[in-house]
């Protein structure tokens, strides 16, 4: 894994990808998970490079209580306290109850190469791509006369060039939203009419930090992915006794995501605490970087949005994956893309996270957000 060649030169600050830290399935498993063959160089459609994922059966949750869903078809085990102890004798088991383990198509890869992987089969497959910000639309409801249509659809998107004050205005038969942690903020831009931008998209960005620490005496090869009882989580980066980690603060302590600067004292006052209370090795630990990026956080449920606008004809979301969208990719992309082409889901069914939920304000809440 190769993420902290990511934090040193993040090419984006507003592309939540190249800067997260693991794979894993879904924890609810709303979208099947099928990468590590496929990382492999085996799948006919997408070859992303093989080195670029590591680690199987990697993926160890702590829980407080028996919470764990395995009718979906993770392959996972589920140990006592004491088969965690023996498994893994570096852990203080205080406080678990039961612990998930999974048993394949776990692990973790450099998101970057990940992306650049997709972009370089999407590009050989004839996409052609440019790159500028949507900053406005116009559409089907600026040429109507009152009285305000109830539905629109848009024609175009002004895509504003770097380091330019003017725009280009591209005509689209088809947009999908996939701003990540501003998808929300795009749908409040110029010339969408606000009737019709109901209900609003609640994705907002939200600052989260990774912190990378040495530690000689820590869990050592077999450290597998683990998301501790507390919310904190960590995992071995690479070799050599390199870890890191991080913690999901609570809703009322939320940094301020106006940018991405560290606050290091989270990491002493809240990480460490409960990184060594869980692994007691990493009581004495040396930090040694640190990043911060934007979860795309979708504040209704924690959930992605997916398919299309109930208001805008030609516009689709693939958005609001709340810290889970790398592994949520593939999958999302396969189904809005059968959305655009063929009009319909075909292998993978997701109307459960599409926009009628929003619209009915019934959740599909999320739990295992860290
Ligand atoms: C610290 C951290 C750890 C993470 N760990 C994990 C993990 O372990 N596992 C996991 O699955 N996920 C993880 N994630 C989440 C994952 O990175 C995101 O969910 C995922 O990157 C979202 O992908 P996306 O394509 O929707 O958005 P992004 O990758 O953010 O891409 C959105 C793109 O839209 C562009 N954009 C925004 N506004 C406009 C506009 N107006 N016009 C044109 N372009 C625009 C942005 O520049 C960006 O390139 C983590 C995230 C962070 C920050």
């Amino acid at each position: 894994m190769n993420t902290l060649g990511c934090q040193m030169s993040p090419p984006s600050t507003s592309s939540s990808s190249p800067l997260d830290t693991c794979s894993s399935p879904p924890p609810r498993t709303l979208l099947p998970w099928r990468p590590p063959s496929s990382c492999r160089g085996g799948g006919p459609t997408w070859d992303p490079p093989e080195e670029g994922f590591q680690g199987l059966g990697v993926i160890l949750t702590l829980l407080h209580m028996l919470a764990i869903p395995r009718d979906e078809g993770a392959q996972v085990t589920l140990l006592s306290p004491t088969q965690l102890k023996e498994k893994f004798p570096w852990i203080n088991t205080e406080g678990v109850a039961v612990a998930s383990y999974g048993l394949e198509d776990e692990g973790w890869f450099d998101p970057w190469t990940l992306l650049n992987a997709f972009r370089r089969k999407a590009t050989s497959l004839g996409v052609q791509s440019c790159s500028g910000e949507v900053r406005a639309f116009v559409t089907s409801a600026n040429y109507m006369t009152p009285p305000a249509p109830s539905s629109a659809r848009i024609k175009y998107v002004h895509v504003y060039m770097p380091d330019s004050l003017e725009y280009q205005p591209v005509a689209c038969a088809i947009v999908v939203n996939a701003a990540g942690a501003w998808a929300g903020k795009l749908l409040e831009a110029e010339g969408l009419p606000r009737a019709l931008c109901r209900p609003p998209l609640p994705i907002q960005p939200r600052k989260r930090y990774v912190f990378t620490w040495h530690c000689p005496n820590g869990p050592g090869l077999s450290c597998p992915f683990l998301v501790d009882t507390s919310g904190a989580y960590f995992r071995r980066d690479g070799f050599g006794g390199n870890y890191l980690g991080g913690m999901s603060p609570p809703e009322e302590e939320e940094p301020d995501p106006s940018d991405l600067s560290v606050d290091h004292d989270y990491f002493q006052e809240q990480v460490w605490p409960r990184l060594a209370r869980r692994v007691p090795a990493f009581e004495s630990l040396r930090v040694r970087g640190s990043w911060a990026g934007y979860y795309d956080y979708n504040t209704f449920d924690q959930n992605g949005v997916l398919g299309p606008h109930p208001r805008l004809e030609n516009l689709f979301s693939a958005a609001g994956f709340s810290g889970h969208g790398l592994q949520h990719a593939p999958a999302a992309g396969r189904a809005v893309a059968e959305l655009v082409v063929k009009g319909r889901y075909e292998t993978l069914d997701l109307r459960r996270l599409g926009w009628d939920r929003l619209v009915d304000g019934e959740p599909l809440q999320e739990h295992g957000v860290v």
